[in-house]
């Protein structure tokens, strides 16, 4: 939540699933908000565990590993995130936000879901019921025209009010955030520049500089109104 750019750390085995280890902490991100879950390895003093996938069980972070032979409470792990794998999500994660508030600021549409993993990514619009050749291009051009102004991702915690009347008053889309459980108290709100502002718990790079270069692929009918647009990522051209 504080540290994106955290690959290592150390951490005790506090319980074990009946496909996993729960840690004390961890640096590891649980698939959630649309982002897929962190691949890594765990290690022990005797064995190397290969971490395949990460997810969330009730409230704590759960590493799926290959195998559970030998793994102990109490024991004492060294964990490595599969940082490509990681990093590539972060820069997918924050064009996602990017080429929302574009299409919110330029088109009036509303994100309706998203799915963050290397590769491609998708994210769902509505209300749109075609996603031309031309309007793709313009879109395409548009966010890449604010990736190249090397903008400065921040991330703030505030209280779950402050940050509601915040993201509102400011003309954020705020839509996603009834469906945040009432128990979360504090919002992690994430300030790209001063272009987009959006209450996000997901992993994200410190400056679009890290990006490169959007590329728009393919779109597809989902529903009513609503498509949903496939993208990648280009290093800087
Ligand atoms: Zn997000």
């Amino acid at each position: 939540m504080k540290d994106n750019y955290l690959q290592e750390f150390d951490a005790v085995i506090t319980a074990i699933t009946e496909k996993g280890v729960i840690l004390d902490r961890s640096a590891f991100y649980p698939e959630s908000g649309g982002q897929s879950g962190d691949k890594g390895k765990l290690l022990t003093t005797s064995k190397e565990y290969e971490v395949k996938t990460t997810k969330k069980r009730n409230g704590m972070v759960e590493h799926r590993v290959d195998t559970l032979e030998d793994l102990e409470v109490g024991a004492k792990i060294h964990g490595i995130l599969d940082w490509s794998w990681r990093y590539e999500c972060m820069r997918f994660h924050t064009c996602q936000h990017i080429l929302s508030r574009y299409l919110q600021l330029n088109y009036d549409l509303v994100t309706v879901g998203n799915m963050i993993k290397p590769g491609e990514s998708r994210a769902d619009y509505s209300p749109l019921n075609d996603f031309p050749d031309d309007m793709k291009a313009k879109v395409e051009a548009g966010v890449n025209e604010i990736l190249s102004h090397d903008l400065d991702v921040v991330t703030k915690f505030m209280p779950r009010e402050t940050a509601i009347s915040y993201l509102r008053e400011k003309g954020y889309q705020t839509r996603y955030l009834e469906m945040v459980p009432k128990h979360v108290k504090e919002f992690r709100v994430l300030l790209i520049g001063d272009y987009d502002a959006a209450s996000c718990a997901g992993t994200h790079v410190k400056n679009t500089s890290e990006i490169g270069h959007i590329k728009l692929n393919k779109n597809k009918n989902v529903g009513a109104n609503k498509q949903r647009i496939y993208f990648s990522l280009l290093e800087s051209m």
